[in-house]
């Protein structure tokens, strides 16, 4: 059957789309933090970071239907559900200058929107990011998201870091050395004429490998891209809405103000809605200068739909959660580093988890290979991961925030498994 669907869609949908794995799943329903395919055979998902609360949340299911009934549009009309949205988002950033919140569709968006409200604030095009940063697709965006590699060129406006690896770089001053790294790339996009508008971070480093070690380190970057007239922006695509098991957002555990915050991917828990919220003083330029206008930003269902996840996020006591099972998670995984090898390093923070995978300990060399086969043989024994960083040997595992105790056993288990079973 999959390879009949697989024939199908390459020639329905052509050649770029990606799928994951050599043999695809086909996967008809989801359920909590489960995935199940056509014959009932249920896959643990630890990849996806858009069900965060887990596939099919009652309570998101619940709030699209009874809004979806009533009102499914909003374009330039007021409503009431974007107003609470604005409130309920604004009231997790007291200590922050952010003021007003613009709704997008998807990450990339929200990305390219700051990065034009950047231009306008600043009068400059440069751009700082981290060496395998994705920050999104559309054409400005791709320009500075490394981590698409060759596939799109970085623009001559841009300048990346490296990202801060306390396994690669143990015993630096990794504050230091990432504040050090940015003012270098200020001082040369000066050199080359051109004007700092921002620098845009992934607070947890996500596809540079997943690197939220130390709490703090990003302080004196911060400083030095306002110093040098450029906006900070906090990419919370990936570390917002709890992950971290700490705050509501990964920026806050760094004691930063962002100018921006852009975020998506958990923010309606699958349904497309994603945004941003800036200060005052960064959106007044753009205000005058700019109309924003996106047909289905903001729509009723999908605010409807963000109430609902932040709701969730409460009562559940989801934060807390996070925090509680992903220590389990990654406490379980590196008492595995007694048996296998191939495991370098541990790390992350709430439900965030990096394994980096080397071919031999004392030289610290990634062996994406052996990832590879790694993941493989984790999804045939029914777990769904990926990978990150640069040499591609880090797995990526992101479980719902909802993951229980005993399932994190079981992810330890199958990982247990899979690396013994590579390493044969
Ligand atoms: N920023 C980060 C950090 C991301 O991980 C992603 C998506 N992987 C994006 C932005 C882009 O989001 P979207 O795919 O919704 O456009």
């Amino acid at each position: 059957v999959t390879a009949a669907m697989i024939e199908r869609r390459d020639a329905l949908l052509g050649p770029a789309y990606r799928l994951m794995y050599e043999h695809p799943l086909h996967i008809v329903r989801g359920e909590g933090v489960w995935l199940i395919d056509p014959d009932g055979r249920r896959y643990l998902d630890i990849y996806n970071n858009v069900a965060s609360l887990g596939h099919c949340h009652p309570a998101v299911t619940e709030a699209i239907c009874q809004q979806v009934k009533v009102l499914a549009t909003n374009t330039r009309y007021l409503h009431d559900t974007i107003l609470e949205l604005a409130e309920r988002l604004l009231a997790t950033v007291p200590e922050t200058e952010l003021a007003h919140l613009m709704l997008t569709c998807t990450g990339s968006e929200a990305n390219d929107v700051a990065y034009r409200i950047a231009q306008v604030r600043t009068g400059g095009t440069g751009v700082i990011v981290t060496e395998t940063a994705y920050h999104g697709f559309t054409d400005a965006v791709s320009k500075f998201s490394p981590s698409l590699g060759t596939t799109v060129d970085l623009g001559a406006h841009v300048r990346t870091v490296p990202a801060p690896c306390f396994y690669h770089a143990e015993g630096a001053d990794l504050g230091e050395r990432f504040t050090r790294d940015v003012e270098a790339a200020i001082a040369d996009l000066k050199r080359h004429g051109i004007k700092p508008a921002m620098l845009l971070v992934d607070s947890v480093f996500t596809s540079d490998g997943i690197l939220p070690e130390p709490a703090g380190f990003l302080k004196g970057a911060v400083e030095a891209i306002k110093r040098a007239g450029g906006l900070f922006i906090a990419d919370e695509v990936q570390p917002g809405f709890g992950r971290t098991g700490e705050h509501m957002w990964g920026f806050q555990r760094h004691g930063i103000s962002p100018d921006i915050v852009t975020m998506g991917k958990p923010m309606g828990n699958g349904q497309p809605i994603a945004g941003l919220l800036a200060t005052a003083d960064a959106l007044a330029d753009f205000g005058k200068k700019s109309r924003y206008f996106n047909t289905f930003a903001g729509n009723t269902v999908s605010c409807a739909a963000a109430l609902a996840v932040l709701d969730t996020i409460e009562k559940e006591g989801l934060i807390q959660h996070a925090a509680r099972v992903g220590k389990l998670l990654r406490d379980g995984i590196a008492e595995l580093a007694s048996r296998h090898e191939a495991i370098g390093n541990v790390r992350g923070v709430g439900m965030f988890v990096g394994v980096e995978l080397v071919s031999n300990r004392a030289t610290r060399t990634p062996d994406r290979e052996f990832t590879t086969r790694v993941v493989n043989r984790m999804r045939d024994k029914g777990v769904l991961l990926s990978a990150c960083a640069m040499g591609h040997n880090v797995l990526k595992i992101r479980p719902p925030l909802v993951l229980s105790a005993e399932q994190a056993g079981i992810v330890i288990e199958v990982l247990d498994e899979a690396l013994g079973f590579v390493a044969q």
